[in-house]
């Protein structure tokens, strides 16, 4: 049987019933980033605690990847096979920006400042044939 690993660790909480991305927030100024860094990136405080982050925000800004990236690009696909895909900054609420996959990859259907969920789906195989699972981010209707 299949497993299902993250795609790496400490990016969010996995396996877990509500999964979640994980952040850091400064204890001295209040500042999340991610991923979950050991120092502020704002005051380099070293007092971070690792939090979840909310699971909605809104989109900040976001453009279509139309080319398949150089490695290391973790994928099954090939040049043939590659889909465009929509990749984006979401803006959680307590101003931390996480840049992701998103599901959507029609410009038509994305637009600045829209809802967006974090979701967490299979990414690709790995070679042991685990799926390995990532976050996205999802238009919320
Ligand atoms: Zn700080």
């Amino acid at each position: 049987m299949n497993r299902q690993v993250p795609i790496a660790e400490g990016l969010f909480t996995w396996p877990a019933e509500k999964p979640a991305l994980l952040g850091s927030r400064c204890q001295r100024c209040g500042i999340a980033s991610f991923p979950a860094a050991g120092a502020c990136m704002a005051c380099s405080g070293q007092e971070v605690i690792v939090e979840e982050l909310p699971g909605r925000g809104t989109l900040w800004t976001w453009t279509i990847q139309r080319f398949m990236p150089k490695t290391p690009y973790r994928s099954n696909e090939t040049p043939e096979t590659f889909k465009p895909y929509g990749v984006g900054y979401v803006e959680l609420p307590g101003g931390v920006r996480v840049e992701g996959r998103l599901t959507e990859s029609d410009p038509e259907k994305l637009h600045i400042g829209m809802a967006m969920e974090v979701v967490f789906a299979p990414w690709c195989t790995d070679d042991n044939g685990d799926e390995v699972i990532s976050f996205f981010f999802r238009p919320v209707v």
